[in-house]
């Protein structure tokens, strides 16, 4: 059989791990009970917010389009 010799620091890495993991779980708890301030649905946060993702792709394509529109249609200044 072997026994670890250094058993006290393998608690100590162990114990580490389960604070990590116990954040983790906080934070998986936190999401549920969380609403997302953008889309009002549970489960997820505004920044992870595919809502909002999209929202702000489709944005960014307006925006880059009318940016594009307005040099093509140059104003006669
Ligand atoms: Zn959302």
């Amino acid at each position: 059989m072997f026994y670890s010799s250094n058993s006290g620091e393998e608690s100590s890495t162990k114990s580490k791990m389960e604070v990590k993991k116990k954040k983790a779980e906080q934070i998986v708890e936190l999401k549920k009970k969380s609403q997302c301030n953008y889309c009002h649905e549970k489960g997820h946060w505004e920044r992870e917010c595919k809502e909002k993702k999209g929202d702000e792709k489709e944005d960014n394509t307006t925006v880059m389009l009318q940016k594009v529109e307005s040099t093509l249609s140059a104003p006669d200044l």
